[in-house]
């Protein structure tokens, strides 16, 4: 197998295979065997309380860890460079080594100490893909090997998280599998990727590349590794039987994870093969466009779609959340079924917050037992593995009783690991003592323990009984490490030692004794020692045994536990921000009534969001155009659309009064004006590959959104391209498109296609200021007001002054658009803002009413409501305006 990483490559001198002649000492010796056999990855060799490399390995460790370079002397083979990790931080700077890219190979003392040289040897190879550690690993999202399978006519894709077993694989034809791989990359996001070692040119949406042989991937091969690993005549329960590429892809990952980590093989038990084409695509500039998982600008979640969904309580759940985002899907059936669950708990608000309260309890249940059964398992992680199946059972009992039918139907699809816990609750205790193996569960254990116990007891007890033996009042009993425990007599008091004291060394002060007693306890006391840790590696032994025997059943029982959390958590999102049920169909209508942007709408911090609806498809225009000022809420409105199509399609409710979805097969979203320098393309290059990827690939059933497209080259050019995109979109494409653009010129498309539409984002602007009212209305805007907002933006004065000379507008131009006669447009610190007479300048009062006023439906309401409006705000007008200006 060959590595592509960037791990120490060592000197041939010092590690040439069989250069480890009789000069060398034995130390050295062995340490050079076990590098030879992992030239290409960092080799930590366990000394002592440290895990210590060596050569160039120690200064790549100083470089890429933090951590200071020493050196140690080998005896006669001089002193060699040398950097240390203690072993009790060894996951943090292992993380620093994996995140620089680098493979680390650890070797373990299998022999105690003291008896010659010490046995080690290689237990596992850390590989980003590879890593299983909950301490290494976020939280909330999963972590993926994947391997890539190129065969001739398809390429087979295989994925893996070894922290919690999920494993998977899908196979990919047809003209556009290139393509089609890059999405399932894009959603997967893998840390590490496994393609055969003459492949040229590997996706860069794969991650970390590692090249291994191309026998990996041998479809046959691949087959009989699985077989046997599996223990099955055939693929056919995996779905695989007729799917050389996927099998290949699995069976390239279970080669890798046998040579890196074999402890990791029993957490694979099942292989799910997925169709492609179940989920609704999304490439990665979609993914990112639409910021779901991560702010396009921070780069944290906090602003993106998770952000706002995330209100899980396991992180077990966070991550099935985050897969349930990155996965919506097509089919109808299967969307209404979670949409039943998602339902059935936004109304029964009692079973949902007790669930809430119960399956804090469930931990991590996942990587418990990815943890466990790689025999990493401590009395601890039992103990929570006992409460984490106590908690299934409560959860289990509370979706049981619930009056929702779909929530006893959730109920029926998982079982309760009963036998486990009882075993366990036999098996592990917490009490004053602390976590431990419970009494009666290890006999042997139990003797030991009562043997310490007595001889430590004696010991205690000794001293006393010794003065009161020999009358020597300073008598007292000791231990150091040489001798052990011992008696210590001052010289005033030696000639009254009794005769079965032993003499054993001579101090300042007098003499130490052993008796043929003491000795005895002592050697009760260290061997039941030494036999307690035997026995008690022993116990969890047994344990690890049997949650391996169920693993099956645990980690589906966990899947299921993380997948109801994320269903709770997204029926608490509906009930929190006051989401409705979308409902669906297989038209290629789109309905929106008083849409909502989810994430902008929480960040507005309590201002309040302007809804506005959105009609594409059916009998409404395929296209609509939106036009409207810079800062007007277009990019908003438009993402907005796209977020509740995809929130109705992973079955969660969405951000608004009502809404019809017609599903769709894909979401494109595009933003103009942005680069891709690291990629070698400029911005207007990835707007034009952007663009092209949706021409080729949209279909009827899509939802496109184009945002600005067309604005990276010369403006008669850009406005050309624009134009025939969109003519493209309207005739060949038919998909329900959103396009934003400030080519006002554009607009008269809406005359000439009948399917075209247009909308504009209003605006009003008194005293040459522009007030936003982010509202999407019908027609299209008259003017782009990009002076205003540059003058917004700070833009000095005397430049935007020149600006507007030069389009040929004075300064204090007034537009023919509704003006507020008898309001002025105050500056606050941050923004332009109206502001009635008798108000303080930039007053929220004064702006929530414009903005009330505006958001009113005049055409929805009675007149008694509208007479109620006004003796609402007249109330409450009269208790803020100042004194004697109103
Ligand atoms: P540009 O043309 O400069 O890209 P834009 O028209 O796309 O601007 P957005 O980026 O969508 O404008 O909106 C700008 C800001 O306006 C948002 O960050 C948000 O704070 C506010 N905003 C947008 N839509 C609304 C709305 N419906 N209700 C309240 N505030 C909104």
């Amino acid at each position: 197998m060959t590595h592509r990483t960037r791990a120490a490559q060592p000197s041939a001198r010092s590690l040439r295979t069989g250069d480890f002649g009789d000069d060398l000492v034995p130390s050295r010796r062995q340490y050079l065997r076990l590098k030879a056999q992992y030239p290409n990855a960092i080799l930590l060799y366990r000394l002592g309380d440290f895990y210590e490399a060596f050569d160039r390995d120690a200064e790549i460790v100083a470089r890429d860890a933090r951590i200071t370079l020493t050196s140690r002397s080998f005896g006669r083979n001089g002193r060699v460079p040398m950097a240390g990790i203690p072993h009790h931080a060894l996951n943090e700077y292992v993380s620093r080594l994996l995140a620089a890219g680098h493979t680390v190979a650890i070797a373990e003392q299998l022999s105690e100490p003291g008896k010659g040289l010490v046995e080690r040897a290689v237990t596992r190879v850390l590989t980003p893909g590879t890593v299983a550690e909950a301490a290494l690993l976020p939280a909330n999202e999963n972590r993926y090997l994947a391997a890539i399978a190129p065969l001739t006519d398809r390429i087979g894709l295989a994925w893996v998280d070894v922290s919690t077993g999920e494993f998977a694989a899908l196979e990919i034809d047809g003209s556009e599998r290139e393509t089609a791989l890059a999405e399932e990359l894009a959603r997967l996001a893998p840390a590490e990727c496994l393609v055969p070692d003459d492949q040229t040119h590997p996706p860069v949406s794969a991650g970390r590349i590692t090249r291994v042989e191309r026998w990996h991937f041998d479809p046959d091969r691949a087959a009989q590794r699985l077989r046997t690993h599996f223990g099955t005549r055939t693929l056919a329960p995996f779905g695989c039987e007729h799917q050389p590429a996927a099998t290949a892809a699995a069976g390239a990952i279970l080669v890798y994870l046998e040579r890196t980590n074999p402890a990791l093989l029993p957490l694979l038990t099942s292989l799910r093969t997925e169709l492609p084409g179940r989920r609704v695509g999304l490439d990665a500039a979609t993914r990112r466009n639409l910021e779901l998982t991560r702010s396009f600008r921070t780069g944290g979640t906090r602003a993106s779609l998770i952000g706002v969904l995330d209100l899980t309580v396991t992180p077990m759940g966070a991550r099935a959340l985050r897969r349930l985002v990155n996965e919506p899907l097509r089919d109808l059936a299967e969307i209404q079924h979670r949409q039943e669950i998602v339902a059935a708990l936004v109304s029964a608000s009692e079973v949902r917050r007790r669930l809430e309260q119960i399956l804090l309890g469930a931990g991590d249940l996942e990587r418990l037992t990815s943890r466990i059964v790689q025999g990493n398992g401590s009395v601890r992680d039992f103990l929570s593995l006992r409460q984490a199946l106590a908690t299934a059972e409560a959860v289990i009992g509370t979706l049981q009783a619930s009056d929702e039918p779909a929530l006893r139907a959730l109920a029926a699809e998982t079982a309760c690991c009963t036998d486990l816990a009882a075993i366990l609750e036999r098996a592990v205790v917490e009490d004053a003592d602390g976590a431990r193996i419970r009494p009666g569960f290890s006999p042997e254990l139990d003797t030991a323990l009562a043997t310490v116990q007595q001889a430590r007891q004696f010991l205690a007890t000794l001293e006393q009984r010794e003065r009161e033996r020999t009358g020597i009042r300073s008598l007292k009993v000791g231990y150091n490490k040489v001798f052990g425990y011992y008696i210590e007599v001052t010289r005033p008091h030696l000639a009254r030692i009794p005769s079965d004291y032993v003499r054993k060394q001579t101090i300042a002060t007098g003499e130490r004794f052993i008796t043929p007693e003491l000795k005895e306890a002592e050697a009760r006391l260290l061997t039941a020692e030494a036999e307690i840790a035997e026995l008690e590696r022993a116990a969890l032994a047994r344990l690890t045994h049997e949650v391996t025997a169920r693993v099956d059943a645990l980690l589906r029982l966990a899947h299921w536990l993380a997948r109801l959390d994320a269903f709770r958590s997204l029926a608490e999102a509906a009930v929190r921000y006051g989401w409705t049920r979308p409902h669906l169909d297989e038209s290629d209508c789109l309905e929106i009534e008083a849409g909502r942007h989810p994430v902008v709408e929480a960040l507005l911090d309590g201002q309040p969001f302007v809804p506005n609806d959105c009609r594409l498809g059916g009998e409404h225009p395929r296209i609509v155009l939106v036009t409207g000022p810079n800062m007007g809420g277009k990019s908003t409105y438009l993402r907005q659309v796209a977020l509740i199509v995809l929130l109705a399609q992973i079955g969660s409710f969405v951000p608004a009064r009502a809404a019809r979805i017609g599903l769709v097969d894909r979401i494109f979203c595009r933003v103009g004006a942005h680069d891709d320098l690291p990629g070698g393309q400029s911005t207007f290059m990835v707007e034009m590959v952007e663009t092209a990827t949706i021409l080729r690939q949209a279909t009827q059933r899509s939802l496109v959104i184009l945002d600005e497209v067309g604005r990276g080259t010369a403006t008669q050019d850009g406005l050309a391209i624009a134009r025939a995109v969109l003519e493209d979109l309207h005739h060949r494409v038919g998909a329900r498109t959103l396009f934003a653009t400030h080519f006002l010129e554009l607009t008269t498309l809406a005359d000439e296609l009948p399917s075209v539409a247009n909308a504009h984002v209003a605006a009003i602007e008194h005293d040459g200021h522009v007030v936003f009212l982010y509202r999407v209305l019908p027609g299209p805007a008259d003017r782009a007001y990009g002076i205003h907002v540059a003058r917004l933006a700070g833009l000095p004065s005397w430049v935007a002054d020149r600006a507007e000379s030069l389009l040929g507008e004075p300064p204090s131009r007034r537009s023919a658009r509704p003006q507020f006669s008898d309001c002025r447009f105050a500056r606050s610190s941050a923004a332009y803002q109206l502001a009635l007479p008798g108000f303080p300048d930039g007053s929220d009062v004064a702006h929530a009413l414009a903005r009330d006023l505006i958001a009113l439906d005049l055409t929805q309401i009675s007149p008694r409501q509208a007479l109620d409006w006004l003796f609402a705000w007249q109330a409450r007008l009269r208790g803020t305006v100042t004194e004697g200006t109103a």
